[in-house]
């Protein structure tokens, strides 16, 4: 399967969650186990000669491409969520997004000093998202050593201001 055909299976929705948004549903490729495997096959291969000790996913559809990631790629999962819902002491970041104004939150001993972490999302529109992560991995002294995501829009990612090597497996 190529790149090509995955982004076939991924429903476009105009004027979601608001109008203006053209919405790029991955609910409809993952659901196809076919599709779902290439996606994270493809990924691992992107990242497979990176050194990095964990994925940290973005809550929610990021867990959806960081788990099964972490899973085959053998890292450990740090898991980065909307705010009040972690049960430990957290770290926070406020950020926009393409459509708002939102908070991440991560675990305060997620990870520490020295760890090289790999984020990870569905999408890379503006880039203040995976900005927000990787503010806090770094805010805790770990590295962050690159940014992966299944689709990159690049009419928004262009101006985007990440840190850190972006890999991305559909630009469009
Ligand atoms: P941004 O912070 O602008 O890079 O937005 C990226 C985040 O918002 C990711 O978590 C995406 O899941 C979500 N997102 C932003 N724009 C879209 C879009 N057009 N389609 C689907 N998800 C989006």
């Amino acid at each position: 399967m190529t790149a090509e055909e995955i982004l076939s299976y991924i429903r476009n929705v105009p004027d979601f969650p608001k109008e203006g948004i053209l919405f790029k549903d991955i609910t409809t490729a993952i659901k196809e186990p076919k599709v779902y495997a290439a996606i994270i096959d493809y990924l691992a291969k992107l990242v497979k000669d990176l050194d990095f000790d964990y994925i940290a996913a973005i809550e929610s559809r990021g867990y959806i491409i960081g788990a099964p990631l972490a899973y085959k790629l053998n890292k450990g999962l740090i898991i980065i969520r909307k705010p009040g819902k972690l049960p430990a002491e957290v770290v926070r970041e406020d950020y926009s997004l393409e459509y708002g104004v939102d908070s991440l939150e991560m675990h305060k001993d997620a990870v520490k000093k020295g760890d090289k972490v790999l984020v990870v999302d569905d999408l890379l529109a503006t880039g203040g998202t995976a900005e927000a992560a990787c503010k806090l991995v770094k805010k805790v002294g770990a590295d962050v050593i690159g940014c992966l995501f299944l689709l990159e829009l690049v009419a928004l990612s262009q101006n985007a201001d990440l840190p850190t090597p972006v890999y991305s497996l559909i630009k469009c």
